[in-house]
């Protein structure tokens, strides 16, 4: 009994020396590392026959396993007899995956090869043709890009597009932003005008024709050909009181759908067209073209009181033969005319009547010099069309009454200027 332990006890400890004398070590590596997970690493008994295999990561090919130098596998499981402490290696390369990439569109694509090595960047540029834009780029019917220039890194095939359309040429006028979307399918630009705080938007503007594309916020559009736009903003409007004879009246003012309630028809002898302008105007004219006339000189009224409406087919009547911005330097928008009050004038009765050629006439010097006097203020003299947004108007005038009409010729402002600083607009 005793013997037969004693060999029992002498097995359980020789054993596991025995084994762990003579076991080997297989190492294994893969080049480069993170192209593979392996397995079959681990000591082995010599004699044992073991396969050790190499699964590779996405983008990654195996080539074969190697010791040392010399290649000893071709395939990813090499099955074969542990005899010594061996160290392996198993190799891969990238795959190499097709990149095309096309333009649709006038316009064209550089691109560094039509394959690439996975995991590498690729970087496309795209270039449009002269009066064409880079919209963004397309995969598989999504867009993947926004900028002329996309990187990406390589993970497989891919086919790109280019998309090429007609230019927008876009100003945004001061006071705003613009931003601007599209869709592809159907291809449609959105453009959206955004004012900042004190501005509204004023309409978008197509300069190609001068006119109103839109006047509302959003232009939407098909980019079928180049589109020069203009998108406009302006101070929000200060309300006046059309029936004040101070109201300030300008680019930035408004009253709105006013009409004077005393409007008097002048007799031919003051207006061969019988034009209306208030009461209280018709008889400073009627006193002023008097004193005129005594002096040799005749006064005609060309152009009086004019109402919102006729104001505003007036106003598009001129945009729509000279373009917009043109007719904004001589003619006001519905709401915005002096005309609209009452108490403006245009003189006529010349034959330079509304050029500046009026200055020189009988009664354009008469006016520019005794005017006030009558309670007449020349609205838009030369030079100040910065100031007043119109252009010299030597022929328009317009009653301020009496006292203001020479306290304004004191000050030698414009009389938008005059008619501000006396506090009168908020
Ligand atoms: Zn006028």
């Amino acid at each position: 009994m005793k013997k037969y332990f004693l060999f029992f006890v002498l097995a359980l400890v020789a054993l596991p020396l025995a084994g762990c004398k003579n076991r080997v070590r297989v190492e294994l590596t893969s080049s480069p590392v993170e192209a593979a997970s392996l397995r079959g690493a681990g000591t082995y008994s010599p004699g044992e026959e073991i396969t050790v295999s190499a699964r590779p990561e996405p983008g990654w090919e195996f080539v074969g396993w190697t010791q040392g130098e010399e290649a000893v596998a071709a395939t990813p499981d090499y099955t074969f007899v542990v005899r010594n402490k061996i160290k392996l290696t198993a190799n891969f390369q990238p795959l190499e995956y097709a990149v095309s990439a096309l333009a649709q569109g006038p316009g064209s694509v550089r691109q560094p090869g039509e394959s690439a090595s996975y995991g590498r960047d690729y970087s496309l540029s795209a270039i449009p043709e002269g009066g064409y834009r880079f919209v963004c780029w397309i995969d598989e019917g999504e867009i993947v890009g926004y900028k002329a220039d996309y990187t990406f890194t390589v993970a497989g095939d891919r086919e790109l597009t280019a998309l090429f359309w007609p230019d927008l040429d876009l100003e945004v006028g001061e006071g705003g932003r613009v931003e601007e979307a599209f869709t592809l399918e159907p291809a449609r630009v959105s453009l959206k005008a955004v004012p900042a705080a004190g501005y509204e938007f004023f309409g978008w503007l197509d300069l190609e024709t001068g006119q109103e594309a839109e006047l509302g916020e959003v232009l939407s559009f098909t980019p079928d050909r180049i589109r020069r736009l203009l998108a406009r903003f302006r101070q929000e409007l200060v309300s006046a009181d059309g029936s004040d004879l101070a109201a300030v009246v300008g680019k930035t003012t408004t009253i709105g759908r006013y009409a004077p309630a005393d409007l008097v028809e002048l007799p031919s002898s003051l207006s061969v067209k019988g034009r209306r302008v208030r009461k209280e105007v018709a008889q400073a004219l009627e006193v002023m073209a008097q004193a005129a006339r005594a002096e040799g000189v005749v006064l005609d009224v060309d152009s009086g009181y004019r109402s919102y409406s006729t104001q505003d087919d007036l106003f598009y009547r001129y945009a729509k033969r000279d373009g917009v911005l043109a007719a904004e330097r001589y003619s006001a928008r519905p709401g915005q005319s002096e005309h609209q009050l009452g108490t403006a004038v245009d003189f006529g009765g010349t034959n330079k009547n509304y050029s500046d050629a009026f200055a020189d006439t009988a009664p354009g010097k008469w006016l520019a010099a005794n005017a006030h006097n009558y309670g007449f203020a020349l609205s838009y003299p030369r030079g100040k069309e910065e100031v007043t947004g119109y252009m010299f108007e030597p022929w328009h005038y317009r009653y301020v009454g009496l006292e203001l009409a020479r306290e304004w010729k004191e000050t030698g402002l414009t009389l938008i200027e005059f008619l501000s600083a006396k506090g009168l607009v908020p």
